[in-house]
């Protein structure tokens, strides 16, 4: 059984204000996706596939994976236009190697923080429970607000946590998940009840992995793994200013 790493790093990443995609900013004289590949390089992770935009495919092989001998990136491939389509791209891209009971963990590309130790224990979990996704429990109240921006409803903090990557699965749970979401359309779940004829695609709606093992699913059980608070991803310019206080 081989345990595979799609690492995404298709995004524009417009947010932080940068002219080039968040996880190309250089950090310490190294672009941010090298950290996060390189602790998938010291993991228990045997095969690592990067999913990147077509611009960057080229920056990928030379600048960062040849540049840093990378000895377990074995793939580089296109992403798509939503995280979903990358993470399909990742997933479509394996078939070819992947066996049914192989297990994938996909990773964000602009978490850079994840520690080689924290992916081994996403394994683990993976191996335990055929999905296993990342997550903190939240240190604040949560709250659901309506479309007007007033309070709906407020979680239960004790049992409200915030998802992060790596989400793992086994490769052919995740594989047929995705193959199906990606085929049917979706009403958003903030839609309103009369607005029946919003349907959207699978890439509009799902924004984490485990979204599209729930829906397609339903039966399929997810462990939350507790990770450190510091595996954010970096979305703004103060994010950045993190990264560069901790890499
Ligand atoms: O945009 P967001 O911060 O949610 O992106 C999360 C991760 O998904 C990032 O690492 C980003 O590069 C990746 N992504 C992707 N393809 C897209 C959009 C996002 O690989 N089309």
């Amino acid at each position: 059984m081989k345990v595979y790493g799609i690492v995404l790093a298709g995004g524009s990443g417009k947010r932080v204000g940068s002219e080039i995609p968040k996880q190309y900013i250089e950090v310490n004289g190294k672009p941010l996706l090298y950290y996060t590949l390189k602790a998938f390089e010291d993991s228990e992770v045997d095969q690592i596939s990067v999913v990147a935009d077509e611009a960057h495919l080229q920056f990928v092989v030379s600048e960062i994976v040849d540049k840093y001998g990378l000895k377990k990136v074995i793939r580089v491939c296109q992403g798509g236009s939503e995280r979903f389509d990358s993470v399909h791209h990742g997933l479509d891209d394996l078939r070819t190697i992947a066996e049914a009971e192989d297990l994938v963990l996909i990773h964000d590309g602009a978490r850079p923080f994840i520690k080689p130790e924290e992916i081994n224990r996403m394994i683990d979990e993976v191996k335990l429970h055929d999905a296993a996704i990342a997550a903190m429990p939240v240190k604040d109240t949560i709250k659901v607000s309506d479309v007007e921006g007033f309070v709906a409803a407020t979680t239960v903090r004790s049992s409200t946590w915030q998802i992060q990557t790596p989400q793992g699965f086994r490769y052919e749970l995740v594989k047929e998940a995705y193959d199906k979401a990606a085929q049917m359309k979706w009403k958003a779940p903030d839609s309103e009840p009369e607005a029946e004829g919003g349907l959207l695609d699978a890439g509009k709606i799902f924004t984490d992995d485990s979204m599209v093992i729930e829906a397609v699913c339903p039966e399929q059980k997810i462990k939350l793994v507790p990770v450190s608070y510091e595996n954010i991803k970096i979305t703004t310019a103060e994010d950045l200013e993190r990264a560069k206080n901790l890499l």
